[in-house]
Order: structure tokens, then C-alpha cells, then sequence
């Protein structure tokens, strides 16, 4: 058993060095792929506020190169052409049809065989730069991911809100990209009225379910919504110029008459997300301090490596410069 930890440098944050992670969040997509089989028969991926990019990594191992369990397959990564993102890595490729999109606000170190876009998921220009890229004029995506998460104030009602907002623009962009049966999972926090969320997303999808992967902490009230099975109301037309719930949404009847559509009404107005647990006890506890072993699987002795993407533009970095430049040598204060 471990000790109990707030230690940020965990044993997934180690684990996440030593398989050539970007992130420690790469297990949260990993366990919950293996909870509900989300990568299964997905050729399109859209992974929304995908920075530094471990679930693109992830994404990018299992659908193309096979090798999610481990191998450093973007410790160097290939500097790639955004429109032959393909051929990034031609010799492990086995699925010649695979697109992954991935978009963030920050820039993304290029990673094979994934197209990588600064763009910001709330704005119209975005919708059609991912229709762009994926080559296509209709919505023929497989799987739509979002971990988007603001930059938290500590302010619990409004971080909440302010993540609800992201997850709403996070749903609002799946509809227009989503093929009918493709399914979405986003980071949600379970804060107060997270139920109201919980009733929004069931109008679109044929089931809704909340689920906290071993390797989110515990302590945290993050969690993700797995939603399965994209089947909007007849008629229903997304747009990122008239997002869902900022104002009446337009649906177009058998007989091509536009009406406005209330989304506000979800089913009983109260409905409860099943919650599941992923991973069994035998995963490490995110809250836990653990010893590894000194020695790897392959029997190398362990050593402590450096992070594998350090931020490409940190804000912190134009800070230092502006004090150096002010002459203080970078000391903060006067
Ligand atoms: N899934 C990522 C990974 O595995 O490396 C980590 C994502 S990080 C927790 C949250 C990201 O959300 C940040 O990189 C942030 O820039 C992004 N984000 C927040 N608001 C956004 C927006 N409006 N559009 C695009 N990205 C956004």
C-alpha cells in the first residue's frame, strides 16, 4: 500500500517520464479506454485543449503505432507537415487512414502522425481549420476528446463555471463534427450543478457516464464524461456561430420548416450520470506515494529523468525577459 501523498510528482508523474509522456494525464485516457473500449474501429479523432499532448500521444500509439504500452515512439519527435501527417512515421504504420486532429490555445510540439492547431475551441474560425485539416465537409468523426480545463482561481463556483462553460463549447464543437453513434468524453468538475450538464449531454447522446480513472486523484473533483452513442434530436443543426444554449437553437422539420428548438427542457429536468470507478485496486491510487523498484522491467536500474515536453511558450518565460531586459538580473521585486 502507499503512503498517502499531495506529492504532484507522483508515481504516474514518474511513470509518465520513464514511458516518454508528455503528461501524467495520459494514464486518465488510458484507463478510461480500457474501461469502455473507446478506441475501438476510431479512424477520426479530434482531441480538443490537447496541450502538452500525452492524450494525442496516446491516441496517436494506439491508432497508428500500436505501441501504447511503453514505447518511446515520440521521445524525438518527427518535425511533421500538418497536411501529411501521416507519413510521419511511415515504417510503424498500420492504419494508412488514421487523422488525428488535436487543437489547444498554447502551442504543441509536433507529434507523429498528429496534426497540431493553435486554436481556441469557443471560436467560429475553429470549426472549419478542423473540418480543413480532417479533409472533410461533414462530420464523419469517430471519437471527439476534450480535457480542456481553465486556468484554475481557487474560487470553487467560479472554476466550476467556468469549466462548464468549456465543456459546453467542447460539446457544441462534437456536434459538428461527430458522426452519428461516434461518441465524446470531456473532463467534468462535480461541482453543485453538475447535474444540469449531466442533463444537456443526454439530450444528445444515448448514454451519459461519469467516470473517475484511478490515476485522477481522488481529492480532486475532476472526473469525465464517457458519452456514447452521438444521436441528436431530429433535426437538430449545429453551429459554432449559434452555440447550444446561448440563445434558441433552429431545427428543420420533415418538410424543411426552420423552427426554434428548446434545449433546456432535458429529460425530467433531473437525471442522475451512473458513476464508475475505472480500474481495479490493483492500479496505483493517484493519492499515494509509492516506491518503485529500483530496477525497470527490463531489469535497467532506474534513474531520474527530465520532463519529456517542457512548455514551448510558458508565460512565466516573457516575464524573466522583461525583468532582464528591465536590468534586475530576473530577481523578482525590486
Ligand atoms: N490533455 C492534455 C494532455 O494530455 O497533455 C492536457 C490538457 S490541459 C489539462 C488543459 C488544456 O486546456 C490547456 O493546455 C489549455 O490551454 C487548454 N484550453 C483551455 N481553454 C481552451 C480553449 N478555449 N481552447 C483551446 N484550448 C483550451
Amino acid at each position: 500500500m502507499g503512503k498517502s501523498s499531495k506529492d504532484k510528482r507522483d508515481s504516474y508523474y514518474r511513470l509518465a517520464k520513464e514511458q516518454g509522456y508528455r503528461a501524467r494525464s495520459a494514464y486518465k485516457l488510458l484507463q478510461l479506454d480500457a474501461q469502455f473500449n473507446l478506441f475501438k474501429d476510431v479512424t477520426r479523432v479530434v482531441d480538443l485543449c490537447a496541450a502538452p499532448g500525452s492524450w494525442s500521444q496516446v491516441l496517436s500509439r494506439s491508432l497508428i503505432t500500436k505501441d501504447k504500452d511503453g514505447g518511446r515512439t515520440d521521445a524525438k519527435p518527427h518535425n511533421i507537415n500538418v497536411a501529411d501527417a501521416n507519413s510521419a512515421a511511415p515504417e510503424r504504420q498500420s492504419k494508412p487512414k488514421v487523422k488525428i486532429v488535436a487543437l489547444d490555445l498554447q502551442p504543441m510540439t509536433p507529434l507523429p502522425g498528429v496534426i497540431t492547431l493553435q486554436a481556441d475551441i469557443t471560436h467560429p474560425s475553429t470549426l472549419p481549420l478542423v473540418l480543413k485539416h480532417l479533409e472533410s465537409d461533414s462530420a464523419n468523426v469517430d471519437l471527439v476528446v476534450s480535457d480542456g480545463a481553465p486556468d484554475v482561481t481557487g474560487l470553487h463556483d467560479l472554476d466550476e463555471y467556468i469549466q462548464a462553460q468549456l465543456l459546453l463549447a467542447a460539446l457544441n464543437l462534437a456536434t459538428c463534427v461527430l458522426r452519428p453513434g461516434g461518441n465524446f468524453v470531456a473532463k467534468i468538475f462535480r461541482g453543485r450543478d453538475v447535474a444540469e450538464l449531466y442533463c444537456k449531454l443526454r439530450i444528445f447522446f444515448e448514454r451519459v457516464t461519469v467516470a473517475k480513472p484511478r490515476s485522477s486523484r481522488g481529492s480532486s473533483i475532476e472526473a469525465f464524461v464517457v458519452c456514447q452513442n452521438y444521436s441528436p434530436p431530429a433535426g437538430f443543426e449545429p453551429s459554432l456561430e449559434h452555440p447550444i444554449w446561448t440563445g434558441p437553437t433552429r431545427q428543420e422539420d420533415v418538410e424543411g420548416q426552420i423552427s426554434e428548438v428548446s434545449l433546456e427542457d432535458a429529460p425530467n429536468g433531473r437525471w442522475v450520470a451512473p458513476f464508475i470507478a475505472c480500474g481495479d485496486l490493483s492500479e496505483w491510487d493517484s493519492d499515494a506515494t509509492y516506491q518503485l523498484p529500483e530496477m525497470d522491467e527490463n531489469g535497467v536500474k532506474r534513474v531520474s529523468i527530465d520532463p519529456i515536453q517542457p512548455p514551448t511558450a510558458p508565460p512565466y518565460k516573457t516575464a524573466i525577459e522583461m525583468r532582464r531586459r528591465q536590468g534586475n538580473g530576473g530577481k523578482i521585486g525590486n
